[in-house]
């Protein structure tokens, strides 16, 4: 590549409701936070990344504020004007800026893959080793409190999309509740879908230990988070004889929580998340290390546009095993996109990209629409609200 710099970079903050709210252990989420960062180079090409906050600072410790002042205050002034020497480099010198704030580091990357993506002509999972697989089967989130209308959403999903995994969020209801509730979920798509079931870290050691026998009866594929992400040892007992798979999630914050999970046997699989790994360098790592630690893999979402969204699919694409395949149904999600072509999923599964870079053109005007104004958004949670319709 011929000599050059990055010369701007520009965030743009992006509040995207969603079409209803999710309810997690912690609380419903409602709207999606984004940041979007614009950058140019000195020969005029550019390049942009997302990172959603999906939850706030209650999911983990970035929130939409201190991303965006990290980005501005540290990470912009060390990588404008610079010349640009690949990213390895660039993210290299991200990390060694700012310790931790991956969702901050990661945007920035994100844009430096699109842009160089763009500047060769080549989608970002060229650059990241190559595919082994054009398309990605994509699972279909089931929470709105109930499994009749649950095992409704699901009809429509299979009929619409074909999807043929659903994840069912625990953790806000009586456990013994979820269990049911699963349990007829399961039995209904039998042999059409199966079913994870994602705690968020909502249960202790005593009631995961008491659910795991029931959803192991009722053919649960697998259990994502079910403990605090800090308890190790916890889910290294419970995991001991199981007959399905516990997912790491929470506690899968990039490689080296990564190695330490495989050395404490704290999980069987890992769900991989760029915006929570480091970036999409850091995925590939992550990835490598459960791979070699003989964990199984699965492509994490977090209700992305379809900026977020396209970045995670093309390093999903160069995963060799990626056994439970991935959530990225954010773009569905949300009550607008911001690109002009969303991603598209149909037939179960994403297609990745194919064009430069990211392979998505952001649309100037859906974004001008969304920007609201607020410099902060105080308030990321709604309470709970068992009587209202929920995805
Ligand atoms: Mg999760």
């Amino acid at each position: 590549m011929s000599e050059f710099c990055i010369e701007s970079l520009t965030v743009t903050r992006i509040n995207v409701p969603l079409i209803k709210p999710i309810s997690m252990a912690f609380g419903a989420v409602s709207t999606a936070h984004i940041l979007l960062v614009r950058i140019r180079d000195s020969d005029g090409v550019k390049g942009v990344g997302e990172a959603t906050l999906l939850g706030g600072p209650h999911w983990n410790e970035e929130s939409a504020e201190s991303a965006l002042a990290i980005i501005e205050t540290y990470l912009a002034p060390a990588i404008k004007g610079v010349k640009f020497s690949g990213i390895e480099a660039l993210s290299n010198r991200l990390v060694s800026l700012v310790r931790r704030n991956s969702l901050a580091r990661s945007a920035v990357e994100k844009a430096a893959f699109d842009l160089i993506g763009r500047r060769l002509g080549v989608p970002i999972s060229d650059l990241l080793g190559g595919r082994c697989r054009q398309e990605i089967p994509v699972a279909w989130t089931l929470s709105n409190g109930g499994a009749e209308r649950e095992i409704s959403d699901g009809e429509e999903a299979i009929e619409k999309r074909a999807h043929a995994c659903f994840k069912l969020k625990f953790g806000h209801a009586d456990p013994s509740d979820d269990i049911a509730r699963a349990s007829k979920i399961i039995d209904h798509f039998s042999g059409r879908a199966r079913v994870i079931a994602d705690v968020n870290q909502g249960w202790d050691e005593v009631t995961a230990a008491r659910a795991f026998p029931a959803l192991q009866e009722a053919g649960l594929l697998a259990i994502e988070q079910p403990l605090p992400a800090e308890n190790l040892e916890g889910i290294a007992r419970l995991r001991h004889g199981l007959g399905f798979d516990v997912i790491a999630d929470e506690a899968a914050t990039g490689p080296e929580a990564t190695f330490k999970l495989a050395a404490a046997l704290a999980a069987s699989a890992v769900s991989l998340k760029p915006s929570r790994d480091g970036g999409l360098l850091a995925t590939k790592r992550t990835a490598a290390i459960a791979d070699a630690a003989g964990m199984k893999l699965y492509g994490g979402g977090m209700i992305e546009t379809s900026v977020g969204t396209a970045a995670s699919a093309h390093v999903y694409a160069t995963v060799p095993k990626l056994t439970f395949g991935c959530e990225l149904f954010g773009p569905l999600k949300l009550v607008e996109d911001i690109v002009q072509d969303s991603v598209k999923i149909k037939g179960g599964a994403l297609k990745v990209p194919e064009s430069p870079g990211l392979g998505v053109e952001i649309d100037e005007e859906k974004i001008a629409r969304l920007v609201t104004g607020e410099p902060i958004t105080r308030v990321y949670l709604a309470p709970f609200d068992q009587s209202e319709n929920r995805v």
